[in-house]
């Protein structure tokens, strides 16, 4: 245990965001540097309980009190071999978890957790920066050849442990860079880009074969990659996007957030000098109160918009734990994430319980504007409220409202058979992570649905371990999670 009283002594301090003013003006993430100290106390704070309920938290199942106590005790070198043993990418999670851990820490029960997941993030900046991150190449080669389709965060997990594992791995995406929506839709603002080619790096080191540009299902077959590779990993996400089939959703000026978001990231590559879809002056309207929504926020407001929206049709989320949400679960929150704090500043506006009844275009067929009305909550259907009926002036609006599952296009249709999909709508698969397809294994969102970067990390790892398993027989490759566990996000 790190210290025996840190919990009593030293309150949670997180990281300060960088004055709304100043961060607005680039696109560099939004937090200041936390000094070693200060983490040092965070780190102390942990109980070490006898149960650690944050291990059950986190889909990977870090071992969070170990690090937290190598933290306290500056032992960083061996906290970094503690942290990469449950997770290839902490880079990406420390940013960007929503950190479910840290809603099952026993001190959250009475008081405020334990700061995991910044802990977590200067572990592995921390190695980095030492020169720690070294390649890990396999001492064996087995020759069986193993494609992976989508490089995002599940697909670089599986990549990554294959290859490891001895394995030749060719990792396949139709984008031109890799990293999924790690690359292509999360703003730079939110994780510089530059996390992912440092550890692009390291793969590539150890022997994993990156091949963007190809749309599998499209450019090779199906059939020719099974041909060609022992297995398959489908790992392409959930990226079919919900509409919003009112009147006047055809009007230009109507977007969906993924249509919008990898323009913006594409300005940041420096492939284009200035977005096609761009906020600058225009009143925008973001529909969707989730984090895709936030991003769209925090985007509109760095491109120069004149007014941002945003609607949510849900009711406003409580500001504590609500009754029917206890611990250690993920409640729905109230969020003030730093897109949020950006639009406060600005004068915009978070609506909440309202609808969207239809865009208003001009004559020119651009839309100007979007009529909504207050609803009453889920439990009554989302009934309109008479007389609520209103319009707002929108130049600019972004659809972000979630996913409904991958996209049935030639890969799927070529390998979908009887049972290929399950009720949602995603690819089925069994304890191994196998596919009805005998050798084709999925991972992450893909078999998943809508989640989260840690959930597709963790994905990675066990369908690796059950793809090793299929080719030799057995496998060392560690198995994180249980099909059957419930998610807790
Ligand atoms: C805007 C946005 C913000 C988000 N923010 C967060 C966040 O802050 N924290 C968090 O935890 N989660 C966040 N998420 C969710 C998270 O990004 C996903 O759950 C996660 O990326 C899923 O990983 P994946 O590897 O399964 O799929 P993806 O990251 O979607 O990657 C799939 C890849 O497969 C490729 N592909 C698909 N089909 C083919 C094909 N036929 N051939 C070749 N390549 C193909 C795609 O081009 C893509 O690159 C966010 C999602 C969005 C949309
Ligand atoms: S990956 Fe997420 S849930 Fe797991 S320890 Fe890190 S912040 Fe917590």
């Amino acid at each position: 245990m790190a210290d025996p009283k840190g919990f009593l002594t030293h309150d949670r301090e997180l990281p300060a965001r960088r004055p709304v003013d100043v961060r607005i003006g680039d696109w560099r993430e939004v937090y200041h540097d936390f000094s070693a100290e200060k983490l040092t106390k965070q780190a102390a704070r942990c109980m070490d309980c006898g149960i650690p309920f944050c291990h059950n938290g986190c889909p990977l199942g870090n071992l969070i009190p170990e690090w937290n106590d190598l933290v306290y005790r500056t032992d960083w070198r061996e906290a970094i071999e503690r942290l990469h043993a449950t997770n290839n990418f902490p880079e990406f999670t420390g940013r960007l978890c929503p950190a479910p851990c840290e809603a099952a820490c026993v001190l959250g029960i009475n008081s405020d957790p334990v700061a995991i997941k910044q802990v977590e993030v200067e572990i592995i900046d921390r190695a980095f920066d030492e020169g720690w991150v070294t390649p890990q190449p396999a001492a064996v080669r087995t020759g069986k050849r193993v494609a992976v389709v989508g490089s995002g965060p599940a697909g670089l997990a599986a990549a990554q442990q294959l290859t490891r594992a001895g394995h030749d791995v060719v990792v396949f995406e139709r984008a031109d860079r890799i990293g999924g929506l790690l690359r292509y839709g999360i703003p730079e603002f939110k994780m510089e880009k530059r996390h992912i080619e440092r550890r692009l790096e390291q793969m590539r080191a150890e022997g994993t074969e990156f091949r963007t540009g190809v749309n599998v299902g499209v450019d090779i077959t199906a059939a020719e990659l099974r041909a060609e590779f022992d297995a398959v990993v489908l790992a392409g996400g959930a990226t079919q996007w919900r509409d919003l089939p009112v009147a006047g959703r055809e009007l230009k000026g109507v977007h969906q957030a993924m249509e919008y978001l990898p323009l913006a990231n594409k300005v940041q590559e420096g492939d284009l000098d200035s977005s096609p879809i761009s906020a600058e002056g225009k009143h925008v309207v973001v529909i969707g109160g989730g984090d895709t929504g936030a991003d769209c926020i925090g985007t509109a407001i760095r491109q120069g918009a004149a007014s941002v929206t945003q609607l949510e049709i849900m009711p406003m989320p409580s500001r504590t734990r609500p009754d029917g949400q206890p611990w250690p679960t993920y409640p729905t929150l109230f969020k003030m994430e730093s897109a949020h704090e950006e639009l406060a500043d600005r004068g915009g506006q978070r609506v909440y319980a309202a609808s969207t009844t239809a865009f208003v275009g001009d004559d020119e067929g651009n839309v100007r504007a979007l009529r909504l009305v207050d609803v009453e909550g889920p439990q009554k259907g989302f009934q309109p409220i008479p007389g609520t009926e209103r319009e707002i002036p929108a130049d600019l609006v972004t659809l972000s409202m979630g996913f409904v599952g991958p996209e049935k296009g030639a890969l799927l249709q070529d390998l979908a058979g009887d049972g290929f999909y399950d009720a949602r709508g995603n690819v089925a698969r069994d304890k191994a992570y196998m596919s009805k397809v005998d050798g084709v294994f999925v991972a992450g969102d893909m078999g998943r649905g809508q989640s989260l970067i840690v959930w597709a990390i963790a994905e990675g790892r066990a369908a690796a371990s059950g793809v090793d398993r299929f080719l030799t027989g057995d496998t060392a490759l560690p198995y994180p999670i249980l099909p059957t566990a419930r998610p807790l996000v």
